[in-house]
């Protein structure tokens, strides 16, 4: 039976989002995160832009350290061999790969003005395909940006020139959030029956149903005999509306009615390790997770009125699907009210040693100390924001990898 696995590009959707982005180090950090999850494969970023490059680096130099694994980090860009070619120039080190084109009627005409037909579009990606598995990809997805809005004989057609050129997945991108789950179920079985390939589903938010379309796709994927790899994001932060929320994907796949019974994770995920993800995530961006968000909202697992609290009181699954436990909630949180000692872009060694020491990080020598001072205040630089104890103790032990993700070069 074929499963259903995670790709969270919250690195790639979420920091490309308006309004919203991350340092190259709160990106590292959700990956970490991501990986000790469970989550299959994270989109790690953009591998032509110049600023990625040295993060993108320094990621893959966490995987080959066995930091990063076994997670999948994989960079997307867009399906024409320029683009393949410059990725692997920028950073030779990738192997995997999403590369994107539009697919829609829309999009063609509107984006590409009459420049392009639908045998250009295919032509583009499969030269891609094939450029990405000459130098060294290992594997390759291939987004139809706009699928939801695309003929579906297209896209078999689409789908079926990819297959041939070795790809691996082929990614349904609801782009608009235009789907709801009934269509997205009926295309999309019909792409894996008729493709044989497996899956991914990338669903917004537009109308409201980024879960229930992700989940309803993943079915459509499994019911065609295939592999459905749900794209999410942490918080549901993406373009507009944004995208399907991991958590919340998480949990309708475990825990809605009837699902999980069918349709099965293709590898263990750690919901213990939600609570913190989420609050990390709404702290880098600088967004408050909502009080009514699955799983993680502050209201998650609150209960006021008489009846409901007189309910929960006597047995939990009154009013409860699920336990707060399960998501790593219950911990007293420590807030600090008294005097408090900040790491930041102008701090110096006597706070910063205080800093570490609350945390039992032991210096060999001052000179040490200080390397690691000055990367943290370069980390501020980039985040404006306190860093948390995660970021400070990621810097102490990787010093050489952060001073990559640190480093910025413009114009060289
Ligand atoms: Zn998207």
């Amino acid at each position: 039976m074929p499963k259903i696995y995670f790709i969270d590009v919250t690195n790639r959707d979420g920091v490309q989002t308006a309004k919203l982005g991350l340092s190259k180090l709160e990106k590292t950090l959700i990956n970490i995160y991501l990986n000790e999850m469970g989550v299959f494969q994270s989109e790690f970023g953009f591998p032509t832009t110049r600023h990625e490059s040295l993060y993108l680096q320094a990621n893959l130099e966490l995987a080959g350290m066995g930091v990063l694994q076994p997670i999948r980090l994989e960079g997307w860009i867009r399906a024409i061999a320029r683009d393949v070619e410059t990725a692997f120039k920028l950073v030779p080190n990738i192997r995997h790969l999403n590369l994107s084109i539009s697919t829609s009627e829309q999009m063609i005409s509107g984006k590409f003005r009459g420049n392009k037909t639908e045998d250009d579009i295919i032509n583009d990606m499969v030269e891609a395909v094939d450029a990405a598995q000459a130098i060294s990809a290992e594997t390759i997805g291939v987004n139809a940006e706009d699928a939801s809005r695309t003929d579906p004989n297209f896209l078999i057609k689409f789908g079926l020139a990819a297959k041939e050129h070795g790809a691996d997945r082929l990614r349904y991108c609801d782009t608009l959030g235009y789907d709801n789950p009934f269509t997205i179920y009926e295309t999309v079985r019909g792409l894996a029956e008729n493709v044989g390939m497996p899956i991914e589903l990338h669903c917004h938010g537009d109308l409201g149903m980024a879960v229930a379309n992700s989940i309803a796709g993943a079915k459509g994927a499994i019911d065609g005999g295939q592999d459905a790899y749900i794209n999410t994001t942490i918080n549901g932060i993406g373009e507009r509306a944004g995208n399907a929320d991991l958590v919340a994907v998480i949990l309708a796949a475990t825990k809605s009615k009837g699902f999980a019974k069918k349709y099965h994770l293709g590898g263990a995920i750690k919901l213990t390790k939600a609570a913190k993800i989420a609050e990390f995530a709404s702290y880098a961006f600088g967004i408050p997770i909502p009080i009514n968000q699955p799983g993680v909202g502050a209201n998650a697992f609150a209960h006021e009125s008489g009846i409901h609290a007189d309910g929960v009181l006597k047995d939990p699954e009154n009013y409860e699907l699920y336990n707060f436990k399960e998501l790593g909630r219950g911990k007293p949180k420590f807030v600090e009210t008294g005097r408090e000692i900040i790491a930041g872009e102008y701090s110096g060694i006597s706070g910063f040693s205080h800093i570490m020491g609350k945390m039992d990080v032991l210096f060999a020598n001052e000179k040490e100390a200080r390397e690691v001072l000055e990367l943290v205040r370069y980390a501020n630089v980039e985040s404006q924001r306190p860093l948390v104890e995660d970021e400070l103790l990621f810097i102490a032990k990787y010093p050489k990898i952060a001073k990559k993700l640190l480093t910025l070069a413009p114009l060289e």
